[in-house]
């Protein structure tokens, strides 16, 4: 192999390497994203809904099945575990990615996070359905801590919850789940928390 060819190889292994390794970083395992207390996020919490179960609204897996794919799970604020709760806190140190706000049918905005470990990432993990939300979280540049209270479940959604699920960002309605949550969770979900 002549010189020129080695180099092309080996740029083409090393543009394969990089192509390979963007966005698909194994996530790191997590504490539950929601807690009146800090400690609140070392239990297992009650789910609204499951990751994959037919919920109107999410693309369909496989297309056109006629199925309904939810790409994350909904933490109920009705939670049966140790603290029912509506806080939504932070689950791995990390920075603002991607935010977003919209109006619910009674007029009040609704926000949505993607916090991911690197400044200005590709991926992270998403939470939906925000009120009351830290101001700090709308800066891209600072560094937030595993604990951080984001914001509360928005009363005003029907059948308050927190959508959970890591997904690319900037976030559009729809891009398919990187993963499911539970598979990251600890403590693990368990049936008598309302895992299916
Ligand atoms: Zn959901």
């Amino acid at each position: 192999m002549t010189r020129s060819k080695l180099a092309f190889v080996s740029l083409m292994i090393s543009l394969l390497f990089h192509l390979t390794s963007v966005g698909t970083a194994e996530p790191d395992m997590i504490p539950w994203p929601v807690g009146t207390t800090l400690s609140g996020q070392d239990s297992s919490r009650t789910l609204f809904s499951s990751y994959g179960t037919h919920h109107i609204g999410w693309d369909q897996v496989p297309a056109a099945s006629g199925v309904n794919f939810h790409f994350g799970i909904d933490i109920d604020a009705n939670t049966s575990s140790t603290d029912g709760c509506d806080v939504v806190r932070n689950v791995e140190e990390g920075y603002t990615c991607y935010w977003f706000a919209d109006t619910l049918p009674s007029g009040s905005v609704q926000w949505l996070f993607v916090i991911g470990e690197e400044q200005l990432g590709s991926e992270g993990w998403n939470y939906q359905h925000l009120d009351e939300v830290n101001l700090a979280y709308f800066f891209t540049d600072s560094l937030h801590s595993v604990g951080d209270s984001i914001g509360i479940m928005h009363p005003e959604v029907s059948h308050p919850h927190l959508h959970f699920m890591r997904s690319e960002a900037p976030y559009y309605s729809n891009n398919a789940a990187l993963c499911n949550p539970l598979d990251y969770l600890v403590p693990e979900a368990t049936s008598a928390d309302g895992f299916t």
